[in-house]
């Protein structure tokens, strides 16, 4: 955590790039965003394995920055010997908060490993390192596409957070009731931990239909008709997209959100006419 945390508690996320300009832009990237005293970074982590080296190259070089920077970690399709080494080597390395998920199978892998759940990744993180790391889980206000129902999946939540998470973070969303809603649910459930709302800037509409289709955020239709009027206007896009945006995080702030983690795509500048635009 950072000495002096920016008081409206935001945390933001990065993927690890594939070519060398994108590493050398993301250095700039983090240290726009460092500026603003976050309370830590986060690397996402290809499921499967495929980018577990440059997930942990990505979390050291953040972490150059001082900000506490959180690897994800997936167990699907993975051994516990591999996780055991994974875990060994972020403590080593100084790591002491994780984003434990289940993932996704990639398609072609054969076989699902020995933790089925993100609750079963918690515990096992938990026996094997007790409580080294601060551990986040994932949240779905809009319901996990593959769940029965959103009852069923705040059961499910519930689980991981009581197999020993310190906090969630959710997916990103556009209706700030859904995220009130699910928080009341889960705190029906016992769950006392901070949820965070996952914040997804608005930058580029074609990106953003595509991605919500495939993780079941909803786009609401009168955002959706804007942004189809704009056409390949990115400026009108941006500018629609921040004021959006910016009203969402205030409400979900003014109704007691306990932070906001924003998902940057590795790009500094919409996330910040946002930041700007808040208070707390
Ligand atoms: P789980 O919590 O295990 O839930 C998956 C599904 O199984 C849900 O439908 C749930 O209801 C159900 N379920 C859960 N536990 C049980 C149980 N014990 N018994 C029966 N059913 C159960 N993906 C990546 O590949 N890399 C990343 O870096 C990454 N980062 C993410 C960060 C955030 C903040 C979020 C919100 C998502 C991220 N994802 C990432 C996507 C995530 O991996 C997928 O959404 C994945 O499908 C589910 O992972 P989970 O940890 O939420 O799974």
């Amino acid at each position: 955590m950072s000495r002096h945390e920016h008081p409206l508690g935001i945390s933001f996320e990065f993927f690890p790039p594939g070519t060398e300009a994108g590493r050398d832009k993301l250095i700039q990237v983090r240290d726009e965003l460092a500026a603003r005293q976050p309370r830590f970074f986060s690397v996402t982590y290809g499921a499967g394995g495929s980018t577990q080296a440059r997930t942990r190259e990505i979390v050291r070089q953040v972490s150059e920055s001082g900000v506490s920077t959180a690897p994800h970690l997936s167990c699907i399709g993975s051994e516990k010997a591999q996780l055991r080494d994974l875990l060994a080597q972020y403590r080593e390395e100084g790591v002491d908060s994780l984003v434990a998920l289940r993932g996704d199978m990639p398609s072609g892998m054969a076989s699902i490993g020995e933790l089925r759940y993100a609750n079963e990744l918690v515990e096992f993180i938990r026996d094997e390192t007790g409580n080294h790391f601060d551990i986040a889980v994932a949240a779905y206000p809009e319901s996990h596409p593959q769940a029965p129902n959103l009852d069923r999946d705040v059961e499910n939540f519930a689980r991981k957070m009581k197999a020993g998470a310190n906090m969630a973070i959710t997916q990103y969303f556009f209706t700030a009731d859904a995220y009130f809603h699910f928080v009341d649910k889960a705190r029906a459930l016992g769950v006392e931990q901070p949820i965070i709302p996952g914040i997804m800037p608005i930058t580029n509409y074609t990106k953003l239909a595509r991605f919500s289709d495939a993780c079941g955020a909803e786009i609401p239709r009168w955002i959706r008709k804007q942004l189809e009027s704009y056409g390949d206007d990115s400026e009108a896009i941006a500018a629609f997209g921040t004021d959006v945006v910016s009203r969402l995080c205030q409400r979900l702030l003014d109704g007691g959100a306990p932070g906001l983690h924003f998902y940057t795509l590795n790009q500094a500048a919409p996330v910040l006419k946002i930041v700007d635009n808040l208070s707390g």
